[in-house]
């Protein structure tokens, strides 16, 4: 496996000769050290990128998609050496590792299909001579700057969609977990990726962010990460008007009414919460558990994050890893101070692990007496922290689950159908689960509304993302 960056065709080390340790959160010891550059890498392989497109477009879609199938298969047959990789970089469990380069790698095979639906239309025209076609095409070079938190899912869900439909792609990973996604660029190498097609840049996110914007040469941008890059991406790429798509966090509200089964949501809440610790942008984040169930929901979580295991991901049995930054796990510590300053009760968590002394560990938390002023109500934790509040009506549900600026997912469990209906059309988010707290997948689109951004990403509106119309008029 090659740490490096690759940029036209080649693994290469930073041109200004920098480099920055992988930190593992588990141990806070280092894994090793990639190559750290700055905007000249990130030219060079958008000139690279730029050369390559053209040739990358005019393949066919089943020339790409038997590429990307190869990727597929690689991902999966390599699931047990990259499962670790991530584990040691990032502190996911490795079922959860494996369980995300399965969802990579199912990327890579739905769009290697996808890319050959990028259809057109021929229009009936209004005047006898005329003949109207509307034609899909690449949009050219795309570059991606992605998180930490899904450092495989996050790069496969933009480079699947944008290499499938003849887009060449400069990509650029978290500094904190790049070495993920240059484990998938080995495979996309190996299963065959010409030169220039797929380009690989890691280093300070600043400079490289701004060659993005800059380079007249880089037609889109797509991006995951904090609403505060996402505000600066887009005030940069008013200059050169380019396509952006921003993928910026939630603050996902849950409604339990009282008709579930509460043990078994209790289960599902619990499971998707401490998913990744917490850090993922469509985790529920508010839980609101209807009046006639509240205290029985409440004892029915509390006894399951009781059951967790907190410990390095790469030992058995293990459910819970660290925080993947000291800085992180510093945000939910204050977060945690911040609503019990304001009234909230801690009920199980509330401090760190004292039998883990290194690492970046913090007790899965549960916390009642919630209230809207609190940082934990409005503010994205991406950590384990899950507060919960009763509610009284659906309307009060709705009012409550809708008070965010934020619109990336909600949710709700419910066993009635009305409600069901209710809360799909009142729930003011991208994305809606109802009684499904896990609902990413490749053929479904991800993506926000509000301030959580605006892009799909996954399914065929997906692949629309890296497609321009063309309208063509023909006189006769
Ligand atoms: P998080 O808080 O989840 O780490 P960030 O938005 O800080 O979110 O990081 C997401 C991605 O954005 C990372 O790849 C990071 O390197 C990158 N990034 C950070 N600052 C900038 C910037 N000024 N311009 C472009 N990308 C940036």
């Amino acid at each position: 496996m090659q740490y490096k960056m690759l940029i036209d065709g080649h693994w290469v080390e930073a041109r200004g000769g920098g480099s920055r340790a992988v930190i593992d959160p588990a141990t806070e010891s280092v894994i090793t050290s990639v190559p750290f550059g700055d905007g000249r890498d990130a030219y060079a392989a958008i000139d690279a990128a730029a050369r390559a497109q053209p040739a990358w477009a005019q393949m066919t879609a089943y020339e790409r998609g038997a590429l990307l199938l190869r990727a597929a298969y690689l991902i999966r047959e390599r699931i047990e050496t990259l499962a670790p990789i991530m584990t040691r970089e990032c502190g996911k469990p490795l079922n959860e590792a494996r369980g995300e380069w399965n969802a990579a790698a199912d990327l890579f095979e739905w769009f290697a299909e996808e890319g050959k639906r990028a259809y057109g239309r021929v229009i009936p025209a209004r005047r006898s001579h005329k003949r109207l076609l509307v034609l899909k095409e690449a949009v050219g070079v795309v570059a991606t700057i992605t998180a930490w938190n899904f450092p495989a899912y996050l790069p496969a869900r933009k480079w699947s969609a944008a290499l499938a439909a003849g887009c060449t792609v400069v990509g650029k990973p978290s500094e904190i977990t790049p070495m993920s996604a240059m484990a998938l660029v080995n495979l996309l190498v190996e299963a065959g990726i010409p030169a220039g097609v797929m380009n690989l840049v890691n280093g300070k996110a600043e400079d490289i962010g701004q060659a993005f914007l800059q380079s007249p040469l880089v037609n889109k941008i797509s991006f995951t990460g904090s609403q505060r890059v996402g505000q600066i991406l887009m005030r940069g790429a008013a200059d050169g008007i380019k396509k952006l798509a921003l993928e910026l966090g939630g603050s996902a509200p849950v409604l339990i009414f009282d008709d579930v089964d509460v043990e078994s949501a209790a289960e599902q809440a619990v499971a998707a919460k401490f998913r990744n610790n917490g850090q993922v942008c469509i985790s529920p984040a508010r839980f609101y558990a209807q009046r006639g169930i509240f205290e029985e929901f409440l004892e029915a979580t509390r006894a399951r994050i009781a059951a967790l295991k907190l410990g390095s991901g790469l030992e058995a049995g293990v459910t819970t890893g660290p925080l993947v930054t000291a800085e992180g796990r510093e945000r939910v510590e204050s977060f945690v101070a911040d609503a019990q300053t304001k009234g909230a009760n801690v009920v199980i968590g509330g401090s760190r692990p004292q039998a883990l002394g290194r690492g970046f560990f913090y007790q899965p938390t549960l916390l009642t007496n919630v209230n809207p002023t609190m940082r934990i109500s409005c503010d994205e934790v991406f950590g384990p922290v899950m507060p919960v509040s009763p509610f009284e009506t659906l309307a009060d549900g709705l009012r409550q689950a809708n008070a965010t600026p934020f619109g990336l997912a909600g949710y709700a469990m419910t066993n009635n159908v009305k409600t069901a209906v209710r809360v799909y059309e009142g729930l003011k988010f991208g994305i809606v689960g109802v009684n499904d707290l896990v609902p990413a997948t490749a053929e479904g689109p991800f993506g926000g509304i509000k301030e959580s951004g605006f892009g799909s990403e996954g399914a065929a509106e997906g692949l629309l993302e890296y497609l321009n119309t063309k309208f063509v008029s023909m006189g006769m």
